[in-house]
């Protein structure tokens, strides 16, 4: 932690909206308050079960080292037998449920995975608990977020307040999570420690032993080819694979993408590889909650008799042959592992929900509004209607959905791009239709992006709480992360939002010279951020202001290659990249050395 960070997040907290809860009632004929600590002094234990599980003894912990920093007092970290009497009044902090609470405050257990919890006192013992898989450890992290204001923005970026003294008399909380998968993919998200704190349990393919309390990993994406290759199938057995023009197409390294192809879903021996590797698969790498069965990420999907009567049979829908092919591995697949589900995409040419067809209920869907235009929400524009009626449509089949949703500029991350708008709106369409899980792809190859910390904050918190203030907790982080020069970084942020209208709509790629962006916006953000700089309270600050000033510089080098070359402002941009080794601003094109190129070889 640093200590700089903390004190200029104390000194405007006055100024942040945070639900800071002081632990202190003022009703004044009210008994006396329990003091939880007080001068660097605590009478306080944490109190664990003896078969606590990992998380909740991680958690218990944390709770341990981050109470420490607040109050600077040692918190001694204490087991007891499950079924032991528990001492009346006693100054502890139980983290987790058993038995011996069960008969103390006469409540229920949790179920395992229940990830809601609650925080409470009874007297001066205070309970912490909530499902032993990660409902106690979200707990404790809501509890020293709500009660005490610490904040983990982003790894290695945390702000913890300190405190001279704590105290309580009544303390009811309760919270559980608006959506069931939380999966932010973003680079600066990617960290376990900062998941967990921040309660995301949402991962692809990755191993959930890594993260306290594990998580849901959705195992692959466009996998065709992962299971029945063309290297491995196609000189023996070309009719395994698409037929496009007469002729059976199976060449994944085409540069026309427009030449690579699909399976023949309609041919059995191909559902029998599928089924037996799927299978094998599974065996080999149990961790996995989802496992994916999905098109490859191109076009082209098989024109053969069979196939086409497939697609007919179902509404006329590439969609309907998919999901009748992914159902029977589905099928297959649950007769040995009941708990195990089949994940594929409603992806381009499938988004479009079948007729006369269900996904079966271990299917789960993963729908991508990849064409959306994300300056207005889903529902309230009119070239998103399209999508909200395919979306409709398989939440009115489907036993639950998955959204693999697009929330950066992929051509360029490091652009400006305003549609936190939609952030908030578009979670609560997907969860009103059936998500049951949310993965919104942000720049995840590594730092730098756009707003990244701040935007994969927000998710994580959106994606708990739907309905939280937004505007509330980007104020929070304006100011926690970025201390004073916060107020200035929020100007350009509200007025880089604000350049949005009814009439701009764009979507997952977004140009300098669209008309959003004009050269007053460009010009006042960036004497925007000189105020930032001369206000920032320290070195590490400084970097953040720096790095949330890049794509403001980007969007001037592009706009004005010339004036930018001349006036410093391009070697301003190369050398906070080379300081903070970003390489790479965009997710394919655009890449940084064209970029150099273009701006060192504009003429006026
Ligand atoms: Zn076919
Ligand atoms: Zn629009």
């Amino acid at each position: 932690m640093n200590n700089e960070t903390t004190l200029s997040y104390r000194t405007f907290l006055s100024l942040v909206a945070v639900a800071l809860t002081l632990l202190v009632t003022t009703n004044p004929v009210a008994a006396q308050p329990h003091v939880l600590f007080s001068d660097g002094e605590t009478d306080y234990a944490i109190f664990l079960s003896s078969e606590a599980s990992e998380s909740e003894v991680w958690a218990a912990k944390e709770l341990q080292h981050w109470l420490k920093e607040i109050s600077g007092a040692t918190f001694a970290l204490n087991y007891y037998q499950p079924t032991e009497a528990l001492p009346k009044q006693a100054p502890r902090i139980y983290v987790g449920f058993s038995p011996a609470l069960q008969s103390k405050i006469g409540e229920e257990e949790p179920k395992w995975t229940d990830e809601s919890f609650r925080y409470f006192n009874r007297g001066p013992e205070l309970y912490i608990y909530g499902g032993k898989e990660r409902g106690s450890m979200y707990g404790v992290f809501s509890f020293l977020e709500n009660e005490f204001g610490c904040r983990w923005y982003a790894p290695g970026a945390d702000c913890i307040p300190t405190r001279c003294i704590s105290q309580f008399e009544t303390l009811d909380r309760h919270d559980s999570p608006g959506l069931k998968v939380r999966n932010d993919f973003f680079y600066t998200a990617f960290d376990p420690v900062w998941m967990a704190r921040n309660k995301l349990n949402g991962r692809m393919s990755s191993n959930p032993a890594e993260q306290p309390g594990g998580c849901e990993s959705y195992w692959g994406v466009h996998t065709f080819y992962r299971f029945i290759s063309p290297s491995e199938f196609y000189d023996k057995h070309p009719e395994y694979f698409s037929l496009i023009d007469g002729k059976r197409v199976a060449d994944p390294d085409n540069a026309d993408w427009g030449k690579r192809a699909q399976l023949c879903l309609s041919n059995p021996n191909v559902l029998k590889i599928m089924t037996r590797r799927v299978k094998d698969f599974i065996r080999e790498h149990p961790e996995h909650a989802i496992y994916s069965v999905s098109q490859n990420d191109w076009g082209n999907p098989c024109q053969c008799t069979k196939c086409q009567a497939l697609v007919k049979k179902y509404g006329g829908k590439e969609s309907g042959i998919l999901i009748w092919f992914v159902n029977q591995v589905a099928e297959a697949v649950e007769k040995e592992f009941p708990d195990k589900q089949i994940g594929t995409l409603a992806y381009q040419y499938t988004r479009s929900a079948p007729q006369n067809i269900q996904p079966r209920h271990n299917v789960v869907v993963r729908l991508c509004p990849i064409e959306a235009c994300v300056a207005h929400p889903l529902e309230s524009c009119e070239k998103n209607q399209s999508f909200m009626d395919d979306l409709r449509d398989w939440a009115a089949i489907s036993p639950q959905l998955y959204i693999w949703d697009y929330v950066v500029n992929f051509q360029r991350y490091i652009m400006p791009y305003p549609n936190f708008a939609v952030l908030q709106p578009n979670i609560k369409t997907f969860i009103n239709n059936k998500a049951i899980g949310v993965m919104e792809q942000g720049s995840y190859q590594e730092r730098g992006a756009e707003f990244q910390e701040l935007k994969a904050y927000l998710i994580a918190k959106l994606m708990w709480n739907p309905g939280l203030d937004v505007d509330q907790v980007i104020n929070d982080f304006m100011l926690g992360y970025y201390g004073r020069s916060g107020q200035y970084i929020r100007d350009y942020f509200d007025r880089l939002q604000q350049s949005v209208t009814p009439e701009t709509h764009f979507g997952i790629g977004l140009d300098a010279w669209d008309p959003l962006f004009t050269d007053e916006l460009v010009n006042e953000s960036i004497h925007l951020f000189a105020k930032a700089k001369k206000v920032a309270d320290n070195e590490e600050i400084l970097r953040r202001v720096n790095l949330a000033e890049l794509p403001i510089l980007y969007l001037k080098c592009k706009r004005e290659p010339v004036k930018s070359r001349e006036d410093g402002t391009f070697q301003q941009f190369i050398r906070t990249l080379e300081k903070e080794g970003i390489e790479l601003i965009a997710e394919y094109r655009d890449n940084l050395e064209d970029f150099k190129k273009q701006v060192l070889s504009a003429k006026e």
